[in-house]
């Protein structure tokens, strides 16, 4: 047989699975081939080489094994259903084992005096450990059968309803791994093997499915995880290659007028050096005339938005508009004030478009992008309508990108006969290995610096019973002229509760800071833009003090007076979000606060989110508890999580793998960039075969 077809044969095929079985892997797991067989992989497994005493037991739901003797035995009739119940023992203790289906022969091999090992999940009953249908062998066979980490594969309903057991599976796999044409074809060249010392993909699923030792079961899994990883980096190069050589844009060659007398005479602060560098970065980018696509990474409050400015100076000294596009209206509205007032006095105009725009504006707004008149057109999802026709669109600035989807992005890309450069910034920092490998046909430009005199913020956390306490905290920041976010979370599932909750909370806030010697505002969404727009002016102007609120202020909002941020109900918020919502305040020269509010009593994963937060203002160290807490593909949303659907790969713990195998794949690429050398026509093949048509490169074109 042709070694190449063996994975691609239907699991019909194998030896002793009969119909009933491979329709019902098909339709439980969609396992159809060899191939996806054998990658069905073990979720865990249990010592076998592990005995352990039955006065060791502990109340748990894992299972363990023993080894004794049978000191009784005895069928038991209860009405209808026959059951056997062995007593067995060591030198420690005894402990019951029930069987309620068995066999004659079963209980004729269980004899007295014979040594046993019985393996299975202990259970307390009346006081008293026992086991149901445990699995018992004679020491000498299970010595003969010599596994010492048993594979568990993950089971379901239909599954067990079919009597497809875990030992089913042990069985399928003996039975493949058998056959005289066993082949799984290397997917690496002998070079790269050697060089990252990883073992055969043949050896590395049979230790995987019937591991020898955990030092073998390692190193098989790192050659599985090794592959996953290879290939998802592999496809994501080879777009950004592509894209290099294939998506032309226009070049912006010279720094112009704009840009160096804004550079001179209007920044209001000396740019960080981070800001310079990234600066840099992104100007060698716009001087060629492929694509510009970086993601640019910073904290919160580490200033993006100057660095989006100086980008969009760029573009218009070259003749080119620039779309400027934010999540919310809120924001977006906000970077049009701030710009606006940055450029006062240079000639460029600077626009706004957004949902909320009256049909008459539009017109004139329409017609001054169409001739070129407005060198910056800032605003909201609307900005990717059709009507909307720029003269010369040069570039696309996404701020807090993961709020947009793919094809939405891909639209403005259109707007003219060149594709715009792009440059997407993150609300808050993505961890190094999940950018490396999600956004890894980007480049990525890093903001690691906050402006100089900011003061790290404080962060407490205090449960409800301190609400008096908080109250009084909240008074002195408000008498000593300072401004105090109030937030509550608003949760689709409890919308209603949710939206009790913050009006109570606005009614109590009003009690204890009456008018007219207070003020409080109040946004939420179902009120109207106009009203929110108002009512956020309000805050911003000072004449406000308390800003009560739903997350509609998470994002980018910018008041550098507010220097205390109380989060309601902190535990039902992501801690990604907190973080932003935290970033709210410690904007100005003041020593900010952040108090996250929560009930007494808290699940684990709460406590952790809660801990890192007060111990961390850095906001790259607190995206990686929280890949840790959370997995990556609930960081990323449900957008880029396709793309990290791994089976072994761990992002938030195989960071050095990621990083070498990253460097593998650029070094491979840079000596053979079509893979057609011969050493590497194993990897094209499997490339080709499993890997390449997961991309949709259609968009280009
Ligand atoms: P983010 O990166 O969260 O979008 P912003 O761009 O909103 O941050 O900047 C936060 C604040 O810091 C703004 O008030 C901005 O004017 C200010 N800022 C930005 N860069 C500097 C700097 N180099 N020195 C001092 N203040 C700065
Ligand atoms: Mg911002």
């Amino acid at each position: 047989m042709n070694p190449k077809t063996f994975l691609t044969q239907a699991i019909d095929n194998l030896m002793g699975i009969g119909p009933i079985i491979v329709s019902t892997l098909k339709k439980e797991l969609h396992l159809h081939t060899y191939f996806d067989l054998l990658n069905y992989l073990p979720f865990r497994y249990v010592d076998r080489s592990k005995f352990y005493k039955i006065n060791q037991i502990q109340s748990s739901d894992v299972e363990i094994q023993l080894l004794g003797k049978i000191s009784h035995i005895k069928k038991v009739r209860a009405g209808k259903i026959n059951r056997l119940e062995a007593t067995f023992t060591d030198d420690t203790g005894s402990i019951q084992l029930t069987w309620f289906k068995f066999s004659d022969w079963m209980v004729d091999k269980l004899t007295k005096d014979k040594q046993f090992v019985v393996f299975g999940k202990p259970k307390l009953y009346n006081q008293r450990f026992s086991i149901t249908h445990p699995e018992i062998d004679s020491l000498s066979d299970v010595k003969k059968a010599a596994y010492n980490l048993k594979p568990i594969y993950h089971s379901t309903d239909g599954l067990q309803r079919k009597k497809i057991t875990n030992n089913s599976f042990i069985k399928f796999y003996r039975t493949l791994f058998d056959q005289v044409t066993f082949n799984v074809p290397e997917t690496l060249s002998q070079e790269l093997l050697q060089s990252q010392q990883l073992m055969p993909l043949s050896d590395a699923y049979r230790q995987v499915h019937f591991p020898k030792n955990l030092q073998q079961l390692t190193q098989a899994q790192q050659r599985i995880k090794f592959d996953e990883l290879f290939f998802m980096l592999l496809n994501l190069q080879m777009k950004k290659d592509f894209d290099q050589h294939n998506i032309l844009s226009y070049p912006f060659e010279k720094v112009g007028e704009n840009f160096r007398s804004f550079y001179k005479n209007h920044l209001p602060f000396e740019l960080t050096n981070a800001q310079k560098r990234v600066i840099k970065e992104i100007r060698t980018d716009l001087g060629t005339n492929s694509q510009m696509n970086r993601l640019l990474q910073g904290d919160v409050g580490s200033g993006k938005t100057i660095v989006a400015l100086l980008t969009a100076l760029l573009a218009k000294d070259n003749g080119f508009q620039t779309c400027f596009m934010a999540p919310t209206e809120i924001l977006a509205r906000q970077h049009f004030n701030d710009i606006k007032s940055l450029l006062k006095g240079l000639p460029v105009k600077v626009d706004i478009l957004s949902g909320s725009t009256p049909m008459a504006l539009r017109k004139t707004l329409f017609s001054e992008l169409k001739s070129g008149e407005i060198a910056i057109l800032i605003g909201t999802h609307a900005l990717i309508e059709d009507l909307v026709v720029f003269h010369n669109l040069g570039l696309v600035i996404i701020d807090e990108q993961h709020k947009f989807g793919v094809a939405q992005r891909a639209k403005l890309w259109t707007k003219n006969t060149l594709a715009p450069h792009v440059l997407v910034m993150t609300a808050t920092p993505i961890p190094r290995t999940l950018a490396m490998s999600v956004y890894s046909d980007l480049d990525i430009s890093i903001i690691d610096e906050l402006p100089k005199g900011r003061k790290a913020i404080k962060t407490i956390h205090q449960t409800d019973k301190n609400r008096l306490k908080v109250l009084h905290f909240i008074k002195k920041e408000v008498d000593k002229g300072r401004q105090v976010y109030v937030v509550y979370p608003l949760i689709e599932e409890s919308k209603n509760l949710d939206h009790k909750d913050l009006m109570d909370g606005y009614e109590s806030l009003i009690r204890s800071f009456p008018l007219p010697y207070y003020a409080i505002s109040i946004v939420h969404g179902r009120m109207k833009a106009k009203d929110k727009e108002y009512e956020m002016q309000r805050f911003a102007k000072g004449e406000t003090q308390i800003m009560v609120a739903t997350t509609v202020i998470e994002v980018g909002v910018n008041i550098p007076n507010a220097s205390l941020m109380v989060i309601e109900s902190a535990e039902k918020f992501g801690l990604s979000q907190l973080h932003q919502l935290r970033g709210r305040v410690g904007r100005g020269s003041n020593q900010s606060y952040c108090i996250l509010m929560s009930k007494e009593k808290l699940s684990s994963t709460a406590k952790l989110r809660l801990k890192a937060l007060c111990e961390s203002n850095d906001g790259f160290k607190i995206a990686e508890v929280d890949l840790e807490i959370r997995g990556p593909g609930n960081l990323l949303g449900t957008q880029q999580s396709g793309l990290i659907d791994f089976k072994l790969v761990n992002l938030a713990t195989d960071k050095d793998l990621i990083t070498s195998c990253k460097k593998a794949v650029v070094e491979l690429l840079k000596e053979d960039p079509d893979l057609q050398k011969k050493e590497n026509a194993a990897t094209k093949d499997h490339y080709l075969k499993y890997h390449k048509p997961k991309l949709d490169w259609s968009r280009i074109s």
